[in-house]
């Protein structure tokens, strides 16, 4: 049996955030910005800074809406084949609103955002509607230089496991150090949650994103909302999993077919579903496999892959993503390159919701970027990213902005934590529970089980009371595998044996939502419900956990408010999910 006889630490701060990642980042300066008082602190799993974040491992692509780009128009087109009705149109334009002010406040933290000549932000010239701009990859190197001249302090290596709740107020964390076990107590007035989606580590790239933060939250009693939308899947290569974003153009089937004809007629700004069944259903009609070919359309697509990556002036994405490319040899003119193609998923449940300020339900605790992108509720009837390259991280700064006024004013004024001893006591003891199993199951077979019910296009991409049925049944078993695996005495497996805990969890909050929404709408497809029914269904799918029990509830939209009316788009309720039948 491993040696439990860890150390103990204790933390206190004003303003704890959990997550070093982009949005932790902006929100650590801001408040340090809005009120150099509050003492400032970051957890984060792995490196403050360098590691852990996705914002390291991204394209460097972000949405921003210039003087130029009419909200007005844009909000109209958003609604209609992004959100499909079920945005929240207050909070979209109040996103559109702050992305400017975003480039400002990163520009005057150090980060190398592009631009051209004569100094306009470097743009994407070829979507009509909105600005795709770029930073360089070291940007939270950047960030962090800023805090630490700010003096927020950070803690690193420290999976964060729990929240400590003083009734229905978040009062601080606690979790244990990946390296040698050390458990670790975190008290404060005010805790943000920036622990980022739940990607199911089925895709490689993504796998830093494994629900800790959510199902926290989950288990704290917080609401969460919109997690049927928790199924993005990217286009990518078989076997490196490099995502070929844009490539929708340039698919065609083993008759030599050009798929898009049928799938995707019209222009794309994104990934669409469409293209994810109805490259499923050539397979199933024994059309497989997918094979990427160069068209025109895809050379004039803004997201083809040369535009969108290397267009821009940026050394470290460059190096970063001409390595990736390198590996599959000639990415580049030579169109005999023919190689397979994938529905790839990706996931990102990010269901914890919140309000325009980015409060949660649970008093004290903010919500932020990849943990509360569909929570938040902007987004509407489609997966992060909203079928808008460079929202992620656009969001994760703009959240962060949004919330950061309320919650240093929150900080400034709440009374002192009163931390409830048996409740660290208890979750201490559950934290270390599966380092005193001898024998067990293994974690990672456990992963694998929950990952085949959520992957397979039959289960993410076109739903059925039934599949959903049996997905959540499979949920159930491997929640019960919980209380089995054991870490084989590694500090780093318990931590996997906690994520297989979240993303089981997470699993739980997508299906159930999944199955609650009884109609077809946007990135939500149920083949026993294939119509949108804007009578019934115009509102969110909250769920949250009540006496162990997963409990639904709707909320219905202030569309009354709304400036643009639900519009259908004809072509795909009664185009595109009949060509997929
Ligand atoms: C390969 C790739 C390419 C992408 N390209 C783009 C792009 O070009 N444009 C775009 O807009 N978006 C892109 N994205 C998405 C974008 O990077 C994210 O939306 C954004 O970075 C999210 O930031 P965040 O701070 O909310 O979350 P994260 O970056 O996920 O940060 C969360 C942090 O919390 C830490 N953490 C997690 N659990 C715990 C715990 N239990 N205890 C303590 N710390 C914890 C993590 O280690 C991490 O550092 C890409 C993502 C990937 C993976």
């Amino acid at each position: 049996m491993a040696n439990l006889d860890t150390n103990s630490e204790v933390h206190s701060a004003d303003v704890l955030i959990l997550g070093a990642g982009l949005a932790g980042y902006i929100v650590a300066n801001r408040v340090k910005e809005l009120n150099p008082e509050l003492s400032v602190l970051l957890v984060e799993k792995s490196t403050a800074g360098w590691s852990g974040s996705k914002a390291n491992k991204g394209a460097g692509v972000m949405w921003v809406m210039e003087e130029k780009d009419d909200v007005g128009k844009f909000r109209d087109y958003y609604s209609a084949h992004h959100g499909h009705g079920l945005e929240d149109q207050e909070l979209l334009e109040k996103v559109c609103g702050t992305t400017l002010e975003m480039v400002g406040h990163l520009e005057r933290w150090g980060v190398n955002v592009a631009r051209e000549a004569d100094g306009s932000l470097a743009r994407s010239n070829l979507l009509p509607l909105w600005a795709l701009c770029a930073f360089d990859l070291d940007i939270l190197m950047k960030l962090r230089k800023v805090a630490t001249k700010y003096g927020v302090k950070s803690v690193d290596k420290t999976q964060v496991v729990e929240l400590l709740t003083q009734g229905n107020r978040v009062v601080g964390a606690v979790g244990f150090d990946i390296t040698d076990g050390t458990f670790r107590t975190f008290k404060a007035k005010a805790v943000v949650n920036a622990t980022g989606s739940c990607c199911w580590m089925v895709s490689n790239m993504w796998s830093s994103a494994r629900g800790d933060g959510i199902a926290a939250a989950w288990r704290a009693g917080a609401k969460m909302r919109n997690g049927e939308f928790s199924n993005f899947y990217n286009l990518g290569l078989r076997g490196n999993q490099a995502a070929m974003v844009g490539s929708q153009y340039a698919l065609y089937n083993a008759d030599n077919e050009w798929i898009a004809k049928r799938y995707c007629p019209d222009f794309e700004t994104d990934v669409d579903l469409g293209i994810i069944l109805g490259m499923e259903k050539e397979v199933r009609d024994g059309k497989g496999p997918i094979s990427f070919e160069e068209t025109e359309l895809f050379y004039n697509n803004p997201l083809a892959v040369g535009d969108f990556l290397f267009r821009w002036n940026r050394p470290n994405a460059k190096k970063f993503w001409q390595r990736l490319w390198e590996g599959e040899g000639k990415y580049n003119s030579d169109r005999s390159w023919r190689p397979e193609v994938i529905p790839m998923f990706i996931g990102e449940c990010s269901p914890v919701m919140t309000d325009h300020d980015m409060r949660s339900s649970l008093e004290g605790m903010w919500v932020l970027g990849d943990t509360n992108r569909s929570g938040a509720g902007w987004a509407g009837a489609v997966p992060p990213p909203s079928r808008i390259r460079g929202s992620g991280l656009t969001w994760a700064s703009v959240s962060a902005l949004l919330g950061s006024k309320s919650l240093a004013d929150y900080a400034a004024g709440a009374s002192d934590p009163v931390i409830d001893e048996d409740q660290v006591a208890r979750f201490r003891e559950a934290l270390y529970a599966p380092m005193g199993r001898d024998r067990g199951l293994d974690v990672r077979e456990s992963i694998f089980r929950l990952q085949e019910v959520i992957s397979p296009p039959r289960y993410s991409a076109r739903k059925s009371a039934g599949r959903i049925g049996e997905s959540l049944a499979r949920v159930d078993e491997v929640l019960h595998e919980v209380d089995e695996v054991t870490p084989g005495g590694d500090w780093h497996v318990l931590g996997l044996c906690h994520d297989l805990k979240n993303m089981a969890q997470c699993a739980e909050i997508y299906f159930t939502s999944a199955l609650a929404r009884t109609e077809s709408r946007g990135w939500h497809y149920r083949e026993d419900f294939p119509q949108r029914d804007d009578a019934t269904w115009r509102k969110w799918v909250d769920v949250e956990l009540r006496d162990g029990k997963a409990v639904v509830s709707t909320t219905p939209l202030p569309f009354e408010r709304f400036k643009t009316p639900a519009v259908v788009d004809p072509w795909f309720y009664e185009t595109m999910y009949e060509a997929i039948r």
